[in-house]
């Protein structure tokens, strides 16, 4: 008999009831320390006061109210985010997917604004994920999540990641209208985009007419060590989507464009009803301004130096498990000589640590931000002690 919660996800017995910091507690009094957090989202880790304090006081204030009215706390975020990014303008919705679907509409409505309306094809690439509705699953390279959902939205095709020649080739196209890359790529295994490959990328969308759109869902708000990761590339993008981090566990999406790409735009060609209300704005702006302090980053830049370079030693140490060590900032992947599932497994069951999955056989490793050299002498220990096992296992 089906589960009354419909089962489509593979879930791990485990059940929290509290967390505190990067701390997780389970319903059978285990501890854990999450370096999981809801998949790059709980930015500052579990039950941050600030945010604590800030949707409760707003929920007893006003949660919802409809973008039939101004609203002064989306109003606030925005101008937080135009003032803070390459953005001149702000959408709000509730997820990544989301952000992806209007990131996609502003880029296809802006070639259509401008007098060319044939240019509809978004550009993507191979590894990429950028979400699971109808329209994002023709943008994400992964076959088996559109099987059996009936005919492929149109418009999209994918290159090869890294590759200006093939991506050259493909928006030479007439019917090209969008560039779409992750910056660093994150369920498709941890793939980082060199800040060269993403200059090349501002290159081509000029000569050609393209819009640039980064999907920023994972990598951006801090995760890299920057606000938003194409800032160590130097360039901008004409749109982002971002998500998962900005609530910090809140479910907020935002598409972030140029003045010029969202020129297209006009009353009543897009809409959410619950996107940017009162209470989604709040907790996003208490996220972003601990987020966005200068010292906040660099803090985010000098622990994930810090982790990486203690993973780094921890590979040499375990190469039988242990093949690379990958990413950027506090977004990091150990791509696995064993089964990735084996080393996440023993650091949950032995080590009491989460982790994630991702393609390419990756085990992520998505620390909150706000951890400190304490955790990473923690987290360490507990990777080297489940390497140490699987190694003895598989000798
Ligand atoms: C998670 C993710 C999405 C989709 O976000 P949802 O909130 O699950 O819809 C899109 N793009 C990237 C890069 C992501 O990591």
């Amino acid at each position: 008999m089906v589960t009354s919660v419909m089962p489509t996800y593979g879930r791990i017995d485990i059940a929290f009831e509290r967390g505190e910091g990067p701390y997780l507690y389970s319903t059978d009094g285990r501890r854990f320390l999450d370096f999981a957090t809801g998949i790059a989202t709980n930015s500052l880790g579990h039950a941050h006061p600030k945010l604590v304090t800030a949707i409760a006081d707003q929920a007893a204030k006003l949660m919802h109210v409809s973008n039939l009215y101004r609203i002064p706390e989306q109003e606030a975020l925005a101008d937080k985010l135009v003032a803070t990014s390459f953005a001149d303008t702000v959408f709000f919705c509730n997820s990544g997917a989301e952000s992806l679907e209007g990131s996609i509409k502003v880029a296809r409505r802006y070639q259509f604004h401008v007098g060319q309306p044939q240019r509809t094809k978004i550009i993507c690439c191979n590894h990429s994920f950028h979400g699971r509705t109808l329209g994002t699953l023709s943008a994400t390279d992964k076959e088996a999540y559109r099987e059996g959902f009936g005919p492929r939205v149109q418009g999209f095709t994918h290159v090869a990641f890294g590759n200006l020649n093939e991506m050259r080739d493909a928006a030479a196209a007439e019917d090209a209208a969008a560039i779409l890359v992750e910056p660093v790529q994150g369920e498709g295994g941890i793939f980082v985009a060199t800040p060269e490959y993403l200059r090349a990328l501002r290159e081509i969308a000029d000569e050609f007419g393209l819009m640039l759109v980064f999907d920023e869902v994972q990598c951006g708000m801090g995760r890299t060590g920057r606000l938003w990761a194409h800032e160590w590339a130097g360039i901008a993008p004409d749109i982002m989507a971002t998500a998962k981090g900005l609530g910090g566990g809140f479910p907020v999406g935002a598409v972030m464009a140029s003045e010029k790409a969202a020129s297209g735009m006009k009353p009543g060609l897009h809409g959410s009803t619950y996107g940017g209300n009162p209470l989604a704005m709040v907790a996003a702006k208490t996220v972003l301004d601990v987020v966005s302090e200068p010292a906040f980053l660099e803090h985010v830049e000098k622990t994930a130096a810090s982790l990486c370079g203690k993973l780094e030693r921890i590979a040499g140490k375990h190469s039988s498990v242990i093949e690379e060590v990958r990413g950027a900032g506090l977004l990091i992947g150990l791509k696995c000589r064993v089964p990735a599932g084996d080393l996440q497994t023993a650091l949950r069951e032995q080590q009491g640590m989460l982790t994630v999955g991702a393609g390419e056989n990756v085990l992520r490793v998505l620390p909150p931000l706000t951890i400190d050299e304490s955790h990473v002498s923690e987290a360490v220990e507990k990777i080297d002690a489940a390497c140490a096992g699987l190694a003895r296992h598989a000798a």
